[in-house]
């Protein structure tokens, strides 16, 4: 039998700042995945789980399973991330698994050890992608969408490649997606997060419900036209590759302004032969685009690439497009939604509900078919990935509370739910 705990939101709090203590410095957070201070700060979290009458193990692809049995195999999954960024924030992916932490003693403590449901918490493996590039290996593993074979030639920047890393931490990269038998009995997958950005700050709110995640369109938008003297050549003869972009850019900005929700950002733009002597001939663009609708997101790409086009003509330049990424809008699900705003509104806050700009865990999971539900706690500067990333401690522990709301409230939703309405299993 378990010595119990009590639920206590304070704790948490107390616990991240003794993660901060062990893993970080004075430049922040150094928890990157697959190095030796991410094995101490999960074996530090192995100790806080060994009080508990759970089953622990690491899967295929590296991501740490603790599984506190219940009357039925579906299961209740809350998930986070215990990597950093190198000097990171220290609740970025730590906050969730702490939280997640609290409420598994909760359970526990409630249950005598043996909820209705089985409930796991899980430390995806590389949510930050910080050494290799890729982020969301653990999950993406998981879900079945990471693309094996770009996977299997990354490597850090001193040419160690990823499976070798892998290895040296006991797992077999050409096995990673065996991992996706843990979503077996999967009923409904949570995850709380900082926002990373300004929205719940400026609207002087502590929580938020996560709506998804935006889908984003990653273009490269080159212009091609003729280089020609600076001083010989009359301004109606010239072919110039830059004035069509910079014709084309207040457009860009309009059309992600009247988006109803979306952001679109020209992240670079390079010049040839970018000399002050030469009208430009080619001019490269990058273009960011996301939103949460899809269609609307396909609009704004065509949008987009009309404008550039009519541009083009303009100038007498020619357009190219090229296709650098893409990934489609991840809605969550309507009724852990519902849940997770009622779940604020519990807690005393309004009950706001906003899109996730970054990717997340909680996307691949989603993809996979679990109902996911995010929950979102104020970021102060609205800042994330850099040491003074920072919250209320007061919002952490309303944002602890409000999570177990969820929790509780998800408990009893999949035990109302017949067998057969989950989606795996
Ligand atoms: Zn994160």
């Amino acid at each position: 039998m378990s010595t119990a705990m009590k639920f206590d939101p304070k704790r948490t709090v107390s616990e991240l700042k003794e993660l901060r203590e062990l893993t970080g410095d004075e430049n922040g957070a150094q928890r990157v995945a697959f190095t030796p201070q991410w094995v101490k700060a999960r074996e530090w979290l192995r100790q806080k789980l060994s009080g508990l009458p759970v089953e622990v193990h690491q899967d295929a692809a590296g991501n740490l399973w603790s599984t506190l049995r219940g009357d039925s195999d579906r299961a209740l999954l809350i998930g986070g991330h215990m990597d950093s960024v190198p000097n990171g924030g220290w609740l970025d992916g730590c906050l969730n698994v702490l939280a997640g932490l609290e409420i598994l003693r909760r359970i526990d403590a409630q249950y005598g050890g043996k909820p209705p449901v089985t409930v796991r918490l899980v430390d995806w493996a590389d949510e930050e992608g910080a050494r290799f590039g890729k982020s969301l290996f653990g999950s993406s593993a998981c879900s079945g969408n990471l693309d094996m074979q770009e996977a299997r030639g990354l490597q850090d920047r001193d040419g160690i490649r990823l499976p070798d890393a892998l290895s040296g931490h006991g797992i077999d990269f050409e096995r990673v997606k065996e991992s996706g038998r843990e979503l077996e009995h999967a009923a409904a997958y949570l995850e709380l997060h900082i926002e990373q950005g300004p929205v719940l700050l400026d609207l002087d709110l502590p929580l938020g419900a996560v709506l998804g995640t935006f889908g984003v369109e990653r273009h490269a938008i080159t212009f091609r036209g003729q280089a020609a003297h600076s001083g010989s050549t009359p301004m109606n003869r010239r072919r110039d590759a830059f004035r069509a972009a910079a014709r084309m850019s207040p457009e860009i900005y309009a059309i992600g302004e009247r988006s109803n929700g979306g952001v679109c950002t020209i992240g670079s733009c390079t010049t040839k032969p970018g000399i002050v002597t030469s009208v430009v001939e080619e001019c490269r663009l990058t273009l960011d685009q996301r939103h949460l609708d899809p269609g609307a997101l396909a609009r704004m790409l065509r949008e987009a690439r009309d404008a550039s086009e009519r541009f083009a003509a303009d100038g007498n330049v020619q357009v190219a497009w090229e296709r650098l990424w893409q990934i489609e809008p991840v809605p969550f699900h309507p009724e852990l939604i519902d849940l997770c705003a009622a779940a604020i509104a519990d807690t005393g806050g309004t009950s706001y509900r906003l899109p996730s700009g970054p990717l997340h865990d909680a996307a691949e999971v989603a993809r996979a078919g679990v109902p996911t539900v995010m929950m979102f706690v104020q970021s102060l500067h609205g800042i994330s990935h850099n040491k003074i990333e920072d919250t209320r401690e007061e919002h952490l522990e309303q944002a602890v509370v409000a999570f177990d709301k969820l929790a509780d409230r998800t408990l009893a939703w999949i035990s109302a739910a017949r067998p057969e309405t989950t989606v795996r299993g």
